[in-house]
C-alpha cells in the first residue's frame, strides 16, 4: 500500500500565470479558435503545473484540479448531471456554464465564503445520472506520460448534493462514486481526494448521518484507491467524529482557520492544512510546527503537510511582481511560495518535539470601536432632505457606473504604459462624465451620477489612493470562468493622504442643476475584496478603512455634494460560515458602516447599495446601516424580496431590471414591479433604479432601458 505522500497541495491556480486560460477561452467563445486549440492550452497549463510542483519538491501531485470553467460543473458532467435542455447544444459544457441564445446558464453561487463563484448543479427528478470519467482518467494518463503519478481530486458526494440542494439524491449519486472508485482502481490509482468543504458549515444531524453513511459505503468498495477526504474553510466540528468512524484512510484538516481537534484519529492519516490557501502571507513557521506537533495527541498514524485549501484563491508567483516594495515582497507568499513552504515543513516532520506544545497565538486586545456619532433619527433627516432636494415621488436614479467604453479602457492602459499624459487622460474622463450627465438629463433622471469612468475597479481604485495598500501587476485570481480579479494587498495601517473622488463629483456638479450623488465604496467591501493583513483582527482593519471613508464623506459634504452613496455589495460575503459567529460579525460590520457615514449632516442623504439576491437573509443588518436610501437586487429574486421588505423603515430602491443581461426591459414590466413594490412600501419611500451598476452594458442598451424606467415611474407618479 502506498502511504500518503508527506507533502501535497489541495489544488493549484488554473488560469495560468499570464491568464493563458482566459485568453484561450475567450478566443474559443468568439469563434477565433477551435475546441481542440482550447484543449491544447489546457494540456499545456496542466503540464506546466505538474512540472512546477515537482520542481518545487512537492511529493503528492494532484490531478483533475484543472478545469476549463469550474470544478463543480466538471463534477456534474462526471456524474452525468446534464439537464436535458442542454444536451442538444453545440457545446453542452459551455452552454451550462454560460448559456446560449435562448438558453439560460446554470445558476451561479459563491463557493462558500470565497470570492470564487461556482455553478449550482441541477439534480432534477428527470435527470438520469451516468458516470463519465473521461476527464479525470485523461488527466491521470496525461500526467503519467510526463512521468508523474497523481491523486485525482473530486467534489465529494455530500458537498455535491448539498450544493444541488438535493440531499435526498445522495443515494442516487453514491453508486456513481462507487463506480468511479472502481475505474480509478483499475487505472492503478493509489489515492483519490474527495473534497467536502460543506462540512465546515453547520450541519444537521440528518446531514451528519449522511456523511457517515456515504463514506461507510464508499469505504466498503472492494477494489478502490485509498480515500482522502479533504475539508476546508474551517473546522469540521461534529463532522469529524462522523468521518473518523468510517473506513476512509486520510482526513484533511484546515489548521489555519481551525485548531487541532481533540478527536481520536487512531489509524488515520491526517493531511494537515497548515499553509493558508486564503491569504498571501508567508506562513509563520513556529505556528505551523506547533500545529503539526500537536497532532500527535490525536493518535493519527501518519501526518502529511498540505495547504489549508486549494491554492485556487491566490495568485501564482511573487516572482512576477518585481515592482512591489522589497520589504513587502519579503512578507508575501503566492501559490509557488506556499508550495515551497509545504515542502520545507514536511522536511521538518521527523524532527518535531514528541509532545505537542501549546500554540501561543498573538494576544490582541480588542479596542472599543469608535462611536458611530450622531445623526438625527430618520424622520427628521428625511424631512431635511426633502426640503433640500425637492425630489418628485418615485425618484429615478442609477447605481453609479455607466458603460466603460473600449476607448476609455485603452486610454487607461495608455496612461499606465506612459504613452498618454495624465492630463490628457483626465480630459478623457471628463468627456465621459459629461456624456453620462447629458444622457441622464435628456432621459429625465432625478438624481444623477457621474458614471465612474475614472475607476478601473470599485475597490482597486480606492486601494491605489489609500496608504496601507499595494496593488499587483500579475496577481490575478479566478472569480468564475474566464473572469479574474486582482485583489489589492492591504498590508499596513490604512490612511487617506488626500481626497479621492471630490474633484470628479465637483466636475459633474458643475455641469448640471440636478442633484448629483457622490459615489464611494464601503469599508467592508474594500476589505472583503482585498488580501488583508492578519496581524490585526479583521474588525480593526475594517474600522481603519471606515475612518478613511468617513474623511472622504466629510470632504464631499464640504464640497456641497447633497447625496453620497457608500456601496457595500460585499456585506454578506464576510459572513462566517458557522451561525454562532455570524451575529458578532454583523454587529461590527454594521458599526463600521455607520462609522463611515454618520459624520454626514441630516440634510445630506446617504445611500447604500447591496446587490446579491438574498438580501432578505440579513435584512436586520441592512436596516442597522441606517442609510437614508438602500438600493438592492430584486429583479431576479422578485416576490421573495418584496415580501421581506414590507414595511422597511427607510427609503428603498428594489432594482427594477437585471443589468446582468443585455435585455432591455419594457416600461410595462418595470411598471408592474413598481406596483408590486408599492403594495409593500409607502410611495414616499420608494426609489426607482436598476439592480446594479451599468458598466458592463453598452450605451445603446442603457439608453433604451433607462428611457423605459423613467416612463414607468412617470406613469405611476400620476397615481400616487
Ligand atoms: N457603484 C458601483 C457601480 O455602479 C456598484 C457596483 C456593485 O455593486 N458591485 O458599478
Ligand atoms: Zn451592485
Amino acid at each position: 500500500m502506498t502511504p500518503f505522500p508527506t507533502s501535497t497541495v489541495l489544488g493549484y491556480p488554473r488560469i495560468g500565470p499570464r491568464r493563458e486560460l482566459k485568453r484561450a477561452l475567450e478566443s474559443y467563445w468568439d469563434g477565433r479558435s477551435t475546441r481542440a486549440e482550447l484543449e491544447r492550452t489546457g494540456a499545456e497549463l496542466r503540464a506546466r503545473t505538474w512540472h512546477r510542483l515537482a520542481g518545487l519538491g512537492l511529493e503528492g501531485l494532484p490531478s483533475n484540479t484543472f478545469s476549463l470553467y469550474d470544478h463543480v460543473l466538471d463534477t456534474a458532467v462526471l456524474l452525468g448531471a446534464v439537464p436535458e435542455r442542454y444536451r442538444e447544444a453545440a457545446d453542452p459544457y459551455f452552454a451550462m456554464a454560460r448559456g446560449t441564445d435562448g438558453l439560460a446558464p446554470l445558476r451561479m453561487t459563491k463557493w462558500f465564503d470565497t470570492n470564487y463563484h461556482s455553478l449550482v448543479p441541477e439534480l432534477g427528478p428527470e435527470t438520469t445520472l451516468k458516470l463519465d470519467a473521461a476527464k479525470p482518467l485523461g488527466e491521470i494518463r496525461e500526467a503519467r506520460a510526463l512521468g508523474y503519478e497523481t491523486r485525482p481530486v473530486f467534489v465529494g458526494p455530500v458537498t455535491f448534493v448539498l450544493l444541488a440542494g438535493a440531499l435526498d439524491r445522495l443515494d442516487d449519486v453514491l453508486p456513481l462514486y462507487e463506480e468511479l472508485l472502481g475505474e480509478l482502481a483499475a487505472e492503478g490509482v493509489a489515492w483519490a481526494q474527495l473534497d467536502e468543504p460543506a462540512l465546515a458549515a453547520d450541519r444537521t444531524p440528518e446531514e451528519l448521518a449522511a456523511v457517515r453513511a456515504a463514506y461507510d459505503r464508499l469505504g466498503a468498495v472492494r477494489a478502490r484507491p485509498r480515500l482522502f477526504v479533504a475539508s476546508y474553510f474551517g473546522e469540521l466540528g461534529a463532522a469529524l467524529p462522523a468521518l473518523a468512524a468510517t473506513p476512509v484512510e486520510a482526513i484533511g484538516l484546515d489548521l489555519v482557520r481551525g485548531g487541532v481537534p481533540a478527536a481520536d484519529l487512531t489509524g488515520k492519516t491526517v493531511v494537515a492544512g497548515v499553509v493558508s490557501g486564503r491569504d498571501v502571507w508567508r506562513t509563520p513557521t513556529e505556528r505551523a510546527l506547533a500545529a503539526l506537533a500537536a497532532l500527535s495527541a490525536t493518535g493519527a498514524e501518519r501526518v502529511a503537510v498540505s495547504t489549508s485549501c486549494s491554492l485556487l484563491h491566490v495568485p501564482h508567483d511573487v516572482a512576477d511582481e518585481p515592482e512591489l516594495d522589497p520589504e513587502l515582497r519579503a512578507r508575501l507568499a503566492f501559490a509557488d511560495q506556499k508550495v515551497a513552504e509545504v515542502v520545507a515543513l514536511a522536511g521538518a516532520l521527523d524532527d518535531l518535539p514528541a509532545a505537542g506544545f501549546q500554540e501561543s497565538g498573538p494576544s490582541v486586545a480588542l479596542a472599543d470601536p469608535p462611536p458611530a456619532g450622531g445623526r438625527a433619527p430618520y424622520p427628521v433627516r428625511a424631512a431635511a432632505q426633502a426640503a433640500r432636494l425637492g425630489l418628485p415621488p418615485l425618484p429615478v436614479t442609477t447605481i453609479g457606473s455607466f458603460p466603460q467604453t473600449g476607448e476609455l479602457r485603452a486610454a487607461r492602459a495608455a496612461v499606465t504604459a506612459d504613452t498618454l499624459a495624465e492630463d490628457a487622460y483626465e480630459r478623457r474622463v471628463e468627456a465621459e462624465i459629461e456624456r453620462a450627465i447629458r444622457l441622464q438629463e435628456r432621459l429625465g433622471l432625478d438624481v444623477l451620477v457621474h458614471g465612474e469612468p475614472e475607476r478601473n475597479d470599485m475597490v482597486q481604485y480606492f486601494a491605489e489612493r489609500l496608504d496601507g495598500f499595494a496593488v499587483t501587476r500579475n496577481g490575478w485570481v479566478q472569480s468564475y470562468g474566464s473572469r479574474c480579479t486582482r485583489p489589492p494587498i492591504l498590508h499596513g495601517d490604512v490612511r487617506r493622504p488626500a481626497p479621492i473622488t471630490v474633484r470628479w463629483a465637483e466636475y459633474a456638479r458643475s455641469l448640471t442643476d440636478r442633484p448629483v450623488k457622490g459615489m464611494l465604496t464601503g469599508p467592508v467591501t474594500i476589505v472583503a475584496w482585498s488580501f488583508r493583513r492578519d496581524d490585526l483582527p479583521l474588525r480593526d482593519v475594517v474600522f481603519q478603512v471606515a475612518e478613511a471613508v468617513r474623511e472622504e464623506v466629510a470632504d464631499l459634504e464640504a464640497a456641497g455634494v447633497p447625496i453620497i452613496q457608500v456601496d457595500e455589495p460585499a456585506l454578506r460575503e464576510l459572513l462566517p460560515l458557522r451561525r454562532a459567529a455570524q451575529e458578532e460579525y454583523l454587529e461590527w460590520a454594521v458599526a463600521a458602516y455607520r462609522r463611515a457615514t454618520s459624520g454626514a449632516g441630516d440634510s445630506t442623504q446617504i445611500h447604500t447599495h447591496l446587490c446579491y439576491s438574498d438580501a432578505d437573509q440579513i435584512l436586520a443588518a441592512i436596516d442597522g446601516l441606517d442609510a437614508d436610501v438602500t438600493t438592492i437586487e430584486s429583479a431576479r429574486s422578485g416576490a421573495r424580496i418584496l415580501g421581506a421588505v414590507e414595511g422597511f423603515g427607510r427609503g428603498l430602491g428594489p432594482g427594477v431590471y437585471d443589468i446582468h443581461s443585455p435585455r432591455v426591459p419594457s416600461a410595462e414590466e418595470v411598471e408592474d414591479l413598481l406596483r408590486r413594490t408599492l403594495r409593500a412600501l409607502p410611495a414616499g419611500r420608494v426609489w426607482v433604479n436598476p439592480d446594479c451598476g451599468l458598466k458592463t452594458r453598452t450605451y445603446e442598451q442603457v439608453e433604451a432601458a433607462l428611457a423605459n424606467v423613467v416612463e414607468a415611474a412617470r406613469r405611476l407618479r400620476a397615481e400616487v
